[in-house]
């Protein structure tokens, strides 16, 4: 019945890993740091429709910020604000996570209530220089409540 079901599925959140669960990388919606808030700028975040949208600097895959879309409420689009200073002036916190993370240790962390976003990470040691964190995606507590109710749909 459903409460076991629910119960095997908060089980499997002990088996399963952030990288199991997360949106790719490059799946990803998130804006350079250094662009403008003009209308396109913001009328594409607003048409995307999420709740957060990571920041990068350069390449895709150095985070530097999370803007929140609500963030946008006092922004006109005619000040041609950058990102860049939305951005510090907010200054969401940016949570990690290690790609071998599993859900339990996820959705304990999302309960403490910093940030419902967590950016999934492993050390890169492969060529010749020091080894360094590399962002492969994010996750959400939505992808953690998704693993307890697909488990209940597979088990049925
Ligand atoms: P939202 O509130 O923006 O809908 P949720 O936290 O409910 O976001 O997550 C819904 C799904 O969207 C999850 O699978 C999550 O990994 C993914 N997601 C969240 N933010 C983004 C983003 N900026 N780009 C791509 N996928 C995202």
């Amino acid at each position: 019945n459903e409460e076991v079901n629910i119960i095997s599925g908060a089980l499997e959140l002990k088996k399963k890993t952030a990288s199991q669960v997360m949106t790719k990388i490059e799946d990803v919606f998130m804006i350079p740091n250094d662009s403008i808030l003009d209308f396109e700028t913001m009328s594409a975040i607003l048409k995307k429709g999420y709740t957060r949208i990571p920041v990068y600097d350069g390449v895709r895959n150095n985070i530097v910020s999370l803007l929140f879309t609500k963030d946008l409420a006092f922004v006109d689009p005619e000040d041609n604000t950058p990102v860049r200073t939305l951005c510090e002036f907010y200054n969401h916190p940016i949570n990690y996570v290690f790609e071998d993370e599993t859900l339990d240790v996820l959705l304990e962390e999302f309960k403490k209530g910093r940030s419902h976003m967590a950016f999934v990470r492993y050390i890169n040691t492969e060529g010749e220089g020091d080894p360094f964190y590399e962002i492969v995606g994010v996750v959400t507590l939505e992808d953690v409540i998704e693993e307890i109710i697909q488990s209940e749909i597979v088990d049925e």
